[in-house]
């Protein structure tokens, strides 16, 4: 169905089968504020459905469920099909990395009676958007033991929160007249974190203060703050937006929206009818260019293909994995930019994306005359459509905004690279990058079904 408001289609049972899916959502969200904490609770998924860590098969064969972990950021499971691993997977794609700011290596620092954390921000943010709102710190303390200490401040309604001060109107005369991508610097966005000292004879006594708090609870001393990954993120819950409940406003539906839709789709999909095998992989590090060890440019998706074709007696299976990859498909299940009618000029209305029209196809992404982009042969595209329309699942196209505006990319042309047939496929997000995004609960629920559809198709 191209094009439909998704809502006109459902009866009341299914009204409500979409509302239960989206509470599943939220607690998704809600708990999995950093990558880290994505793939935990992935993980606490998979295993209840009954998939179990590569390095435990002997074997692999037809109906198999297995995973393999990268880091504790970065996650692939398959459910193994009836054809023959070198007729190629169906894949699905998603990233779990969000934008926020990242604790420096050396954070804490005190001036004028207050304790700050130092950040840089990570990803596409828009400053201004993260002063005076609650925030939480998430994320690892990693000591010179080879222990790891779990860090998580601000989400408990009995914690305190953190946050980023910003000008009072009334001295803003300077501030105001700036553009708004210069009116609050980089180097600004650091988190008040205490002004109480320790005692009167401390240096840096506010500092010394927050220092021991942190010791108390953790164990960690300031040095140890240098092998860490602290994450400041908006504090709290994800909500029900809108009088009519029908959408989600929530922190990291970019990308954990696809994430999660994609992850439920692998793990409902019946393994008796799976043809190709069906795998999801959570990537890291998107929004900073899918670099390093747990992105998706990362040898760790193709190494895992080797695995199993070596598993399944395979003898040569990193030549195998090539082969296989070629002969793949794949969803790249990212979030597309929804039409915002207070911005309509930013779109071409006919090749925009709209919320409740279910999930959205980007032929291509990019920017500048789609530099960047994967472009997906529009012979796959067809394939894709037809799997869509078969299943009566609510679908659209966009393209990421009129041309010249701007744009963006995604994973699609890492895992094209590799000559697998690839196309953008997620749900529309309002406000994209921002501490509160929102999605539409009938897009989030189609996508579960194209999802699904596809890793079947
Ligand atoms: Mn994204
Ligand atoms: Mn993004």
């Amino acid at each position: 169905m191209y094009r439909k408001n998704a809502w006109n289609k459902y009866d009341a049972k299914q009204v409500k089968e979409v509302m239960k899916f989206s509470e599943g959502y939220k607690d998704f969200i809600s708990f999995g504020k950093t990558e880290r904490l994505v793939v935990k609770e992935s993980l606490d998924l998979l295993h209840a459905a009954g998939f179990k860590p590569a390095e435990e098969m002997k074997s692999l064969k037809a109906g198999d469920k297995v995973y393999f972990l990268n880091k504790n950021k970065n996650i692939c499971a398959f459910v193994i099909g009836s054809q023959p691993l070198m007729e190629g997977l169906r894949v699905l794609g998603a990233h779990i990395d969000s934008p926020r700011l990242d604790f420096k290596e050396n954070p804490v620092y005190e001036k004028a009676g207050f304790a700050l954390g130092n950040t840089h921000y990570y990803g596409g943010v828009k400053k201004y958007q993260y002063v005076t709102i609650p925030l939480a710190l998430h994320g690892v303390v990693c000591k010179k033991d080879g222990t790891t200490v779990e860090v998580n401040i601000g989400e408990d309604p009995k914690d305190p929160i953190v946050g980023i001060t910003d000008l009072l109107i009334h001295l803003s005369a300077d501030q105001m007249a700036k553009p708004l991508a210069k009116a609050i610097e980089g180097e600004a966005l650091d988190v008040t974190l205490g002004n109480m000292p320790l005692d009167e004879k401390a240096k840096q006594p506010v500092k010394a203060n927050v220092l021991k708090l942190l010791n108390k609870k953790y164990g960690i001393d300031e040095e140890d703050l240098i092998s860490a990954e602290i994450e400041v993120v908006p504090a709290g819950p994800a909500r029900d937006y809108g009088l009519d409940r029908s959408m989600v406003a929530g922190y990291g539906h970019d990308d954990r929206v696809c994430a999660y839709t994609s992850l439920r789709a692998l793990l409902d999909v019946e393994p008796k009818e799976v043809k190709y095998t069906a795998c999801c992989i959570l990537v890291d590090k998107e929004e900073i260019g899918s670099v390093g060890a747990t992105g998706a440019q990362s040898l760790f998706f193709e190494n895992a293909i080797a695995k199993m074709l070596a598993l399944a007696g395979e003898k040569n299976p990193l030549f195998a994995a090539r082969l296989v990859m070629e002969n793949s498909k794949m969803l790249s299940s990212d979030v597309s930019a929804a039409f915002d009618p207070l911005y309509a000029s930013v779109n071409d209305p006919d090749n925009a994306a709209y919320f409740a029209n279910g999930i959205v196809f980007n032929k291509y992404t990019g920017s500048r005359g789609k530099s960047g982009s994967n472009d997906a042969n529009p012979e796959y595209y067809a394939f894709v459509r037809k799997a869509m329309d078969d299943n009566n699942i609510n679908w659209q196209s966009s393209e990421l905004g009129r041309v010249d505006q701007g744009g963006g990319g995604t994973i699609a042309y890492i895992l094209g690279n590799y000559n697998m047939n690839v196309i953008d496929a997620g749900i529309p997000v309002l406000n994209m990058h921002a501490p509160m995004e929102i999605v539409s609960k009938a897009d989030v629920y189609e996508a579960y079904r194209a999802y699904k559809a596809f890793l079947l198709a």
